[in-house]
């Protein structure tokens, strides 16, 4: 349904006819770690968050997955060669 609330006019899943049955009855506000995120968009009660209706739990276990302003942790991964077996799959190939 259309959303009634802080987002109006914006289609919704958690709008129903009895009003919003999100937690609490409304989206919640971005929280700190979102300043920078394009995601980010003014309604009229403040700043929210495009996506999802409750920032502060995209943030409780690390990083917001659909972040847009913070690079993702990319591991390195480095391969251990073994010298001892690269010289005999060396050897076998030959
Ligand atoms: S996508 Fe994540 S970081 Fe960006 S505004 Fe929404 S909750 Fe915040």
């Amino acid at each position: 349904m259309i959303c009634e609330t802080v987002k109006a006019g914006r289609e919704c899943v958690f709008m129903t006819k009895k009003g919003c049955s999100f937690n609490g009855g409304s989206c919640h506000p971005i929280v700190e770690q979102c300043n920078g995120c394009e995601k980010m968009m003014e309604y009229e009660g403040g700043i929210y968050c495009m996506l999802y209706p409750d920032p502060a739990a995209k943030w409780a276990y690390g990083r917001c997955s659909s972040a847009t302003h913070v690079q993702q942790d990319i591991k390195s991964v480095t391969q251990k060669v073994n010298p001892l077996k690269a010289s005999k799959r060396k050897s076998k190939g030959k």
